[in-house]
């Protein structure tokens, strides 16, 4: 599905006194850190759409804060079942993340680093060309598992039928899953 390109490009100033919604599917392919991140079998075959497009929304409004002109405020969710290498036994295994976060929008960076602080909510600088999927982008990577692994990796026999020891991980295979992470 080709995504809406302003989604890349949003306006935030203009955004209209009533605010504003989205919402879309982004396919793995188009956010490209993403991919990287991604059980390589599994990322070369989402030119094939195997793999299911990211389910996102976004609400953006302007709340009245007292003694100060209006803020605008982005509430960003997204739905995403990506395939990331199991660190036991390498094969792809999908991960379910939910991403549910408020931002709000500030005028300056300086403004962003002195208010972080104090704040539960994320802050973003204002600006003109506000790219939505990035942000989708970076929300997703922050919340991918650190080792990603199956309940039970496909194959394994069950645990009772093997003799001692066998269960533990292959450190080579986990050597070679830490490996494939790396930049
Ligand atoms: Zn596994």
């Amino acid at each position: 599905m080709v995504q809406d390109p302003s989604v890349r490009a949003l306006n935030l100033p203009a955004v209209a006194p009533q605010g504003l919604s989205l919402s879309g599917q982004t396919e793995v392919g188009e956010l490209a850190r993403l991919l990287e991140e991604l059980e390589p079998a599994a990322a070369a075959s989402t030119a094939a759409s195997t793999v299911a497009p990211i389910a996102w929304q976004a609400h953006l409004q302007w709340r009245q804060a007292a003694g100060a002109s209006a803020q605008l405020w982005l509430h960003l969710q997204a739905r995403a079942q990506l395939p990331l290498g199991c660190q036991r036994c390498l094969a792809p295994v999908l991960e379910a993340i939910e991403i549910d976060r408020w931002f709000r929008f500030v005028e300056s960076e300086e403004v962003a680093l002195a208010e972080d602080d104090d704040c539960e909510e994320d802050l973003l600088v204002l600006q003109p060309q506000f790219d939505l999927l990035n942000l989708l982008e970076d929300e997703l990577l922050l919340d991918l598992p650190l080792v990603p692994m199956h309940e039970r990796c496909p194959g394994s026999a069950p645990a009772l039928d093997q003799p001692e020891g066998a269960a533990k991980p292959n450190p080579f295979a986990v050597l070679a899953g830490l490996k494939n992470k790396a930049p």
